[in-house]
């Protein structure tokens, strides 16, 4: 069976209770919530009953058993989890602007997550690993790049394929040498995930038809952008396919890019053609906003059925 893995920050968010509300007073909370985009993903794919696994470090703390115990619960393979001794598992504060934009307030380069390194990439931490997925978001120093390429490398080594989400928050391109380990990733990327505004940010072309042509000519053989409410388009070298958002209602929309990545990814990985993939992973989406919590939203293939059904029924109606 085809195993899934992925490598990066394993955190726990806790969020504001109100949208609107500010950090600079006091005001309520609500949290812990297991996150960490790589967790997340890797936690859809479990969901989905396919064979996970994640190499990521956590502090000695709550926070750290949180995340561990949930990713375990859901089926995730968890024994390339590190506990780092005298080290804190990494943390996210989220507010909700009222235009739906949201602000964070990361404590991740100097968590447990920041120790990451190549010492964690080896073969037993990657034993049986056929897909290796990278979030951008993961990459936030010298020493976790290496170790990524060092995964990369090893999975692609032994005939595996690799997915690439950028998933770049502004904060991050502060980082200087962001785009050229970016560049370097996409090089070995096999499927590629951007969010719309994401699709030229790595490309020489300044448009999304030209970003996507030029992509393909670099190796790229899938990529899929995600539109937020409006759905999906998927490129490949002789095909595309938009798929159009489902109607749902939004609560949170933090993870839904995650959600629907592990999805596609699953679905392509287990022999489902593209179109297949598109609408499952736009179920997943789509069931990920509906939910309060990054982590909270991960869906079954049962539940995604059951969205499909009842739009179809909408529709018809
Ligand atoms: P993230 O903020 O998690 O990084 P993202 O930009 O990677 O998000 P989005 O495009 O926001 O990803 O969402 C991923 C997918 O989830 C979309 O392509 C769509 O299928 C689904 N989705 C997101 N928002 C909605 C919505 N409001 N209604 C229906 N489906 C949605
Ligand atoms: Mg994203």
């Amino acid at each position: 069976m085809n195993k899934i893995m992925t490598m990066g920050e394993i955190l726990v968010e806790i969020m504001a209770s109100q949208r609107g509300q500010s950090f600079r007073e006091p005001g309520l909370l609500k949290g812990p919530y297991a996150s960490g985009a790589p967790a997340i993903f890797i936690d859809q794919v479990a969901r989905l009953g396919y064979r996970a696994g994640i190499i990521g470090c956590v502090g000695d703390d709550d926070f750290g058993l949180l995340n561990i115990e949930r990713l375990k619960r859901d089926g995730v393979e968890t024994g390339s989890i590190q506990i780092v001794k005298q080290s804190v598992t990494g943390s996210a504060f989220v507010t909700y602007r009222k235009d739906g934009e949201r602000d964070f307030i990361f404590n991740i380069t100097n968590s447990a997550s920041a120790q990451l390194s190549s010492v964690n990439v080896t073969e037993a931490a990657l034993n049986g690993c056929t897909h290796f997925h990278i979030m951008g978001s993961s990459l936030f120093s010298f020493r976790i790049i290496e170790a990524m390429k060092k995964a990369i490398e090893m999975v692609k080594g032994r005939g595996g394929t690799v997915s690439f989400d950028p998933n770049i928050r502004k904060e991050m391109l502060r980082i200087a040498e962001m785009r050229e380990a970016l560049r370097y990733i996409l090089e070995f990327t096999d499927i590629f995930l951007p969010s719309g505004h994401e699709v030229t940010l790595l490309a020489e072309a300044a448009d999304e038809t030209n970003a996507v042509q030029e992509l393909l000519g670099l190796g790229v053989r899938e990529i899929v952008v995600k539109r937020g409410a409006a759905g999906c388009s998927y490129f490949d070298s002789s095909q595309r396919i938009d798929v159009p958002g489902l109607a749902v209602d939004e609560v949170d929309p933090t993870g839904a890019g995650d959600c629907f990545g592990a999805t596609y990814v699953a679905c392509r990985q287990n022999g489902q053609p593209p179109m297949e993939a598109l609408r499952f992973a736009n179920a997943a989406g789509a069931l990920a906003v509906g939910r309060v919590g990054p982590m909270e939203g991960t869906s079954d293939f049962a539940a995604l059925n059951a969205l499909l059904a009842e739009q179809i029924t909408k529709v018809a109606v």
